[in-house]
């Protein structure tokens, strides 16, 4: 049998997330069982236990969010006929590198391949098509959760690029193209409520370059989070699609004028993976996750401190404390395995991110007190046994402000004016404010060169931005007077 200290070793992280943040990553994945990579099969990934009660969560809080803002659920077949595929001539470019295709069942070739969803625009409007007939059916707006979808991708990371991973997206079809400009800043709403005010994930919702839009889209809005390698990471885009599928799909409706019309559509997608793993490195640290208490499994483990001759008496207020925390609404788990030291059950609740540790001794029995630890910042505080409920409220709350204030720090956003000031601060990470020639089909040339040059990606213009270049700006790669002040980064 492994002694405590060689248990504790394997459960714990072996590297620093400063010095070694990719190894740091793919060991809290591992050991914090969120995900194994060891299936077999690139790009595949088994999610284990730890990581779905998590994500479950996060799907939850997106799935009331959409539903209030007038969403139905609906769930659509994996399998999409290669006809409906190749109806949007840009949709099916921009995406064929990427497809699976299944050709064969059995012994047959099939009549018609059928492509493993990549994404369901095609899926949707196909069906939409058939749904929509009056404008007393706009707006017509449907999601769907908790499915994967499947992209040939060459290199391959849990919760941030994989062949299948998971997805959330809404479709929705309006009568006008204002009411469909109107429902993507319902869906930057909805990523801002949940992403940054649940998860504590900071980010900046873009307007993407013309060159860099969802493929078939108008428009395509994505936000950015920087991650502590100072890469940033898409946690999620809506996009305006115009009219454009639903005249490849016929999609119309008889409008009040009894003529029939084209509707317009935009399609929603939180990025439920990069959420996840912005959600672990960002708040992550050398012990292991750091959960917000929106998406901790348990807001609190109960961890007895054994006595020889006071197990007993320590496991009856374990208990009770226990039950009397779950009644009051919180998710409690007591870890009284007797096998395992105090010590060992800290390590590994700490690498699970637990947010609260109530450690409970013979002398805490004796004096009526308890012990809380805060997970964030390892601050402890003894309290009455009767204020157990009070306490751990506190304590839950100031560990999600520790979570808060900590997560802006790789946030940075640098500004430049010539090139040579962009590759200097390309090294320090995050954003690079700077001015540029253009977002349209006219500075895709400037924007191949940077990236050539700097690996830097045009990431777009922030929405809420009013910022104008000066007079004397140029664009940093071609010179030109500049017409936009763009944002920087390298990205995964
Ligand atoms: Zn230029």
């Amino acid at each position: 049998m492994a002694s405590d200290r060689e248990e504790k070793k394997e459960l714990g992280i072996t590297v620093s997330k400063e010095e070694n943040f990719s190894e740091w990553f793919s060991q809290v994945v591992f050991k914090a069982e969120l995900a194994d990579i060891r299936y077999g099969l690139q790009g595949f990934v088994v999610h284990r236990e730890w990581g779905m009660l998590i994500l479950r969560r996060i799907y939850e809080m997106l799935e009331k969010k959409v539903e209030k803002d007038g969403h139905l659920p609906v769930l659509f077949p994996i399998a999409i006929p290669k006809h409906f595929f190749e109806k949007e001539k840009g949709h099916v470019e921009g995406f064929a590198p990427e497809v699976f295709w299944v050709t064969k069942a059995g012994d047959d070739d099939l009549a018609e391949p059928f492509a493993l969803r990549p994404t369901s625009e095609t899926a949707f409007y196909s069906m939409y098509s058939l749904w929509i007939r009056s404008w007393k059916d706009l707006p017509f707006k449907r999601y769907q959760s908790r499915i994967c979808v499947y992209r040939y991708e060459h290199t391959t990371r849990p919760f941030l690029r994989g062949r299948e991973f998971l997805f959330f997206e809404t479709h929705d079809a309006f009568r006008t193209h204002e009411e469909a400009l109107e429902q993507i800043k319902r869906d930057m709403h909805i990523l801002k409520e949940v992403a940054e005010k649940k998860l504590f994930i900071p980010f900046i919702f873009f307007r993407r370059p013309k060159w860099d839009k969802f493929a078939g889209a108008e428009d395509t809005y994505a936000a950015d989070t920087v991650m502590p390698d100072g890469k940033v990471s898409q946690i999620g885009s809506t996009h305006d699609l115009g009219q454009r599928f639903s005249k490849a799909f016929d999609v119309t409706f008889k409008d009040k004028d009894g003529k029939d019309k084209y509707a317009y559509i935009t399609c929603f997608g939180p990025g439920i993976w990069r959420m996840m793993a912005a959600l672990i490195a960002i708040h992550g640290d050398d012990k292991g996750l750091v959960l917000p208490s929106s998406v901790a499994p348990y807001h609190a483990v109960i961890i007895p401190i054994y006595f020889k001759g006071k197990e007993e008496i320590v496991d009856e207020v374990a208990t009770s404390l226990k039950g009397k925390l779950e009644s009051a609404g919180f998710r409690v788990i007591l870890d009284d395995d007797k096998e395992k030291t105090a010590g060992y059950k800290f390590y590994k609740w700490e690498l699970y991110g637990v947010p609260v540790r109530i450690e409970i001794g013979p002398k805490d029995v004796e004096r009526n007190t308890v012990v809380l630890v805060r997970r964030a910042d390892g601050d402890r505080v003894v309290v009455s046994q009767d204020e157990v409920e009070k306490a751990l409220k506190e304590q839950l709350l100031r560990n999600d402000e520790v979570i808060k204030e900590r997560s802006a720090r790789y946030h940075v956003i640098h500004e430049a004016k010539t090139l040579e000031e962009v590759k200097e601060l390309a090294v320090k990470g995050g954003f690079i404010k700077a001015p540029f020639c253009g977002m349209g089909e006219e500075a895709e040339s400037c924007a191949d060169r940077l990236q050539e040059m700097t690996t830097l990606k045009v990431r777009g213009v922030p929405l809420d931005s009013e910022e104008k270049p000066s007079e004397d700006d140029r664009c940093i790669i071609c010179g030109k007077k500049a017409k936009v002040i763009v944002y920087l980064a390298k990205a995964y």
